[in-house]
């Protein structure tokens, strides 16, 4: 385990400093920072014992190093500290600090190690765009405020040449940037409302909730189609065009109830969607097909193989949905896969084909609803696959509705 203290981020920076510069200006120069009344710029014995982690700090320095401004150490680290160092050292000094942090068990995930933004160690050790004043400010704050420096003589061994020079193929991980997101909060508030828009308009398909009209974020020449967060109650937000969101005041008790619920419905079909990433099931997909050429069939039934738009097919506005959000994300690559899998011989896409129509008509000759029959035939393929991909089971089931092997058209 290595140890974060005073003596091994001192020696970091001494290893990486300029040629002209020395340990004791360096070190010096950094205590400076808190207590610009102690000098030990030229004092060798006194910086030796603090570098090699054999002495602690002087009170003069750990007394006054709680009531800094830790902004103020970081202008002083920007302005005295870092013309110190050897620039094309930078990304080493700190990825050696949080390869220390991050193995040093002494320090809690959630503790704060830089003390000027408040970056946890969790946060620095997953961090990798830094602005270097900050984090070397804070880093050394932290040792001043928050660990002995004495017996660390074996931790500050630890701390070589080869040890710094060992994280040389990974410095272009390491970015640095002038500063942390610092948005003024009224763009912060404009954001925040983008994204939440933004999100509520990819749960309706980019509808306005109730009346269908396409919407957008801009309102520059937009102003009935632009879209409109309203609040329905404390937890929900929805996304309506302009006119109905003049309409919702006059709105019965129940239809707001009724904008609720299908609320509710957008939010878990979105969620369900973004659980898994596109490639990761279509992987699934192709998976559970592999899978279903051992499923039986009995029947033969006859099928219809031209596809009819989904719209006519199903009745429920929410399956019909859940439907075409999987047709239009997935159809080419489960079609794809299914082809290749035909080619390879792993698949009888026909005699698939047919025992899906055939759990259909199972299914349906209970006079049960189509999402119960939907649900039926996912849990069904879910169940024969051996229990692995739900998800993919959805989305292959979706495919056979839109190739009509499921629904039976519904004649306007
Ligand atoms: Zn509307």
């Amino acid at each position: 385990m290595k140890k974060l203290c005073f003596g091994t981020f001192a020696t970091i920076l001494k290893i990486c400093m300029a040629k002209r510069v020395t340990q004791k200006q360096l070190c010096g120069t950094m205590l400076l920072s808190i207590a610009p009344t102690y000098d030990i710029r030229s004092d060798d014995g006194t910086v030796s014992d603090l570098i090699l982690g054999k002495k602690n700090l002087s009170p003069v320095v750990t007394d006054a190093a709680p009531d800094v401004d830790a902004r103020d150490i970081s202008v002083f680290f920007k302005e005295k500290v870092l013309p110190m160092l050897d620039s094309n050292k930078n990304s080493l000094i700190v990825l050696a600090l949080k390869d220390i942090i991050a193995s040093d068990d002494t320090i809690e995930p959630e503790t704060i190690v830089e003390k000027v933004n408040n970056m946890t160690k969790e946060d620095i050790v997953s961090c990798n765009s830094f602005v270097l004043e900050d984090f070397l400010a804070g880093i050394f704050l932290y040792t001043v405020l928050n660990v002995e420096n004495r017996n660390c003589e074996n931790s500050v061994r630890e701390i070589t040449d080869e040890y710094i020079q060992s994280f040389e193929t990974q410095k272009k991980s390491i970015k640095f940037i002038t500063t942390y997101n610092n948005f003024s909060m009224e763009a912060a508030n404009e954001v925040a409302i983008d994204a939440r828009a933004l999100v509520l308009l990819a749960e309706t398909g980019g509808r306005c909730q109730k009346c269908g009209r396409i919407l957008g974020i801009k309102k520059e020449g937009n102003d009935i189609n632009y879209a409109k967060i309203v609040r329905l109650s404390e937890t929900d937000d929805i996304i309506l065009c302009v006119d109905c969101e003049r309409e919702i005041r006059n709105l019965s008790e129940e239809d707001k109830l009724a904008l609720l619920s299908d609320k509710h419905d957008l939010e878990i079909l979105v969620k369900a969607r973004d659980a898994t990433s596109r490639h990761e099931i279509e992987k699934q997909i192709e998976q559970v097909l592999r899978e279903v050429d051992l499923m039986d069939v009995t029947a033969d039934t006859q099928l219809k193989m031209e596809p009819i738009k989904v719209e006519n097919k199903i009745t429920e506005k929410r399956l019909k949905e859940r439907v075409l959000f999987d047709v239009r994300r997935f159809y080419e690559g489960v079609n794809d896969t299914l082809d290749r899998l035909a080619g390879e011989n792993k698949l009888n896409v026909d005699r698939f084909a047919k025992s899906i129509k055939r759990m259909y008509e199972d299914a349906s000759e209970s006079q049960i609803s189509q999402s119960a029959i939907y649900n039926l035939l996912v849990e069904t393929l879910f169940e024969k696959t051996g229990r692995k991909y739900r998800e993919a089971c959805e989305i292959i089931i979706s495919y056979f509705v839109q190739r009509c092997e499921v629904f039976d058209e519904i004649t306007k």
